[in-house]
């Protein structure tokens, strides 16, 4: 069986990975927070996290992998939305997790096996914070409950960190009703025109990081294998997660093995709003990019780097794209995942090195290898292939073909260089030989303009 090392955060060292069950390897994914279209840094951990699970199941087999990953629809965000705009909070929530569906299954992600509302598993959280409080983790207070950290002695593990770094270094509330600045809510109380649920505290709703400890105790149990998210969920919701589930479940981690990613920037710069640099990832396809090259472009850097979008790799792996779709057109891949390719993805992740390795098998013209090494990264699949079949050249290399024959005959080529002077401009690659004419759409290959410079 192939090896797997992943970097887990907890440790701080790439491990071999050992599964608790290899007949049922159990992984858990912190998922959107649905009031708005994800942004492309949000498409980042669902790329990755879609990867291993490719990887996990190519190694442990298709049936004996479990992936859960949450829709967050209970938040203080989408309620400001929900006023904001005057529409029910149930028809924002609705229309932005199908969004989510669409936009990351344009990039090619597999629908984990299950995907759990936080509003479905408001019983098993009241459950899991009575229970808290029974054993003297958490306290309620003037209608909220809140966790005692210090009654943790492990928090900060995760992240690394004291609670009193994390103290000074962290916007901590200092509330009335909190014992101590450092507590977390795990419930708190809604007004009337906020949604709320009955509980033994009064009508209230569930803090933000509860959620992720209910849904995956009851869909994973008390400890599982991975825990995923970006970097930017390990301090304070991962460790307020290990907090809740460890001190209710008595496990001693969650999860063995945590993996974070890295966070994206476009064009060196952090994307923000005010600097004009912000895409959702519906931007982007509208803008006419492939879903598969925005998948591609995000893993030519590993997972635990800062990742770069930018316009120049988008070209590049459209181009690459583009070569790979006609070199493996009408092929059948080969019977298993070459091992160049699959020693890169369990490497931890090196999907870097997986894209040289293809890069390889590309240049020996070994299509059946590329594309078997290829379906494990969620490349070159037959569901993202329709944006690379719509450039069908066919008819201009009749046209290119025909022209050289007559140009022979006449020795006037000048028809032949107009031809091919359009066609590169519009961005095709023109291969001329003995055996005929090939052309490819290359990076940024605009067939409107290719009809326009021919019509003149
Ligand atoms: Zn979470």
């Amino acid at each position: 069986m192939t090896e797997i090392k992943l970097h887990n955060t907890l440790k701080r060292t790439k491990e071999v990975f050992q599964p608790i069950d290899p007949e049922n390897v159990r992984m858990y994914v912190c998922g959107p927070t649905v009031y708005d279209r994800a942004h492309i840094g949000n498409a980042r951990p669902v790329v990755v996290f879609d990867v291993l699970y490719r990887l996990l199941r190519e190694v442990y087999g298709t049936d004996h992998v479990t992936y859960v990953r949450n829709f967050t629809d209970v938040d203080d965000k989408i309620n400001a939305r929900a006023a904001e705009s005057g529409r029910e909070i149930g028809e924002i929530t609705a229309e932005t997790t199908q969004w989510y569906l669409d936009d990351m299954g344009a990039l090619g992600a597999i629908e984990p096996n299950h995907m759990p509302r936080a509003t479905q598993y408001i019983t098993q959280m009241i459950t899991m914070i009575e229970k808290l409080i029974a054993d003297g983790f958490a306290y309620a207070h003037e209608g909220h409950v809140l966790f005692r950290v210090r009654k943790y002695e492990d928090y900060g593990k995760l992240s690394g960190r004291s609670v009193d770094d994390m103290i000074a270094g962290a916007r901590v509330e200092v509330a009335s009703y909190k014992e101590d600045p450092m507590d977390f809510v795990l419930w708190k109380p809604s007004d009337e025109a906020t949604p709320g649920w009955d509980s033994p505290w009064g009508r209230g709703r569930p803090g933000w990081h509860i959620e992720c400890s209910a849904m995956s105790y009851e869909l994973l149990g008390a400890e599982f294998d991975i825990h995923g998210g970006g970097n930017d969920l390990m301090f304070p919701h991962h460790e307020n997660e290990i907090a809740q589930s460890c001190c209710a479940n008595g496990g001693k981690t969650m999860a063995n093995y945590w993996l974070h990613n890295e966070m994206l920037q476009v064009e060196g710069k952090k994307m923000s709003k005010s600097l004009g640099n912000f895409f959702t990832v519906r931007d982007l396809l509208d803008q006419g990019f492939a879903g598969e090259v925005i998948r591609f472009v995000f893993l030519s850097t590993h997972y635990g780097k800062p990742m770069d979008w930018t316009a120049k790799k988008a070209a590049e792996s459209e181009a690459t794209l583009r070569k790979w779709r006609t070199l493996t057109a009408g092929i059948e891949p080969a019977a298993s995942v070459p091992a160049e390719v699959l020693s890169c993805v369990a490497d931890d992740l090196n999907t870097a090195g997986a894209i040289a390795a293809l890069h390889g098998f590309a240049s020996a013209g070994d299509a059946a290898a590329l594309l078997a090494g290829a379906r494990v990264l969620g490349l070159l699949t037959d569901e993202l292939g329709n944006w690379a079949q719509s450039a069908d050249l066919s008819r201009y290399e009749t046209l290119l073909a025909d022209t050289r024959t007559d140009a022979m005959a006449t020795k006037d080529f000048s028809e032949v260089d107009r031809i091919k002077a359009a066609l590169v401009e519009a961005g095709v690659e023109v291969r001329m030989g003995k055996a005929g004419v090939e052309l490819l759409p290359a990076a940024g290959f605009d067939e409107t303009k290719l009809a326009g410079l021919l019509d003149e």
